[in-house]
């Protein structure tokens, strides 16, 4: 989400603020010397180098410029494995907030800590993710695998719906047998 708002350039750089008029300086808050573009905010800009430049080995051999990130994310899509690509989405929705937080006051935060707390998101990303997985696969797994009862026994499973307004109860079950044999039947009675 965070990527498509950056390659939208949906995101409040001053400069994207300077064209709407809601500031006057587009100038970049940190180096001061360039446009805050996406490109720059995210790519070019001095401190933001640092971060890429202790990052991903095929992203520090990269020379890519441009001032709008979709540029530069084309370049990574068409560079980087899945893994990577995610992590350096993970990096650079971190640097967007490590810039928020300079803009606000807050202290402007070491490369190495950037990376590292993108690094401890993506990990838990990721187990959120398989965690997931597993759960559906697990669902799935426990569906596909029920078993026919054994020899001269059954299985029944049934469900219940009560309707207040007719006072009525509705129950529908299905029997199943060794031979595969399936019986549905409803019935309506009193609450
Ligand atoms: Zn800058």
């Amino acid at each position: 989400m965070f990527t498509w708002r950056a390659c939208s350039e949906a995101l409040p750089t001053l400069s994207n603020l300077q064209k709407r008029k809601v500031v006057e300086d587009g100038h970049c808050p940190v180096c001061k010397t360039n446009i805050e573009t996406l490109g720059h905010v995210l790519w070019g800009c001095c401190a933001t180098r640092d971060i890429w430049g202790q990052g991903c080995k095929k992203i520090q051999k990269m020379l890519v410029h441009s001032m709008n990130f979709l540029g530069i994310w084309d370049q990574l899509v068409k560079n980087l494995q899945q893994d990577e690509l995610e992590e350096a989405a993970m990096v650079a929705r971190h640097i967007w907030t490590r810039r928020n937080e300079f803009v606000h006051g807050k202290e402007f935060r070491h490369p190495n800590s950037v990376l590292r707390r993108a690094r401890e998101d993506l990990q838990l990303f990721r187990r959120t993710k398989q965690t997931q997985l597993t759960n559906s696969e697990s669902h799935t797994v426990s569906i596909n695998t029920w078993k026919k009862p054994l020899d001269g026994n059954y299985k029944l499973n049934w469900e219940e719906a009560i309707d207040d307004a007719r006072g009525k109860i509705s129950v529908g079950a299905i029997l199943r047998t060794t031979r595969d044999w399936l019986l549905g039947l409803s019935e309506l009675g009193n609450c």
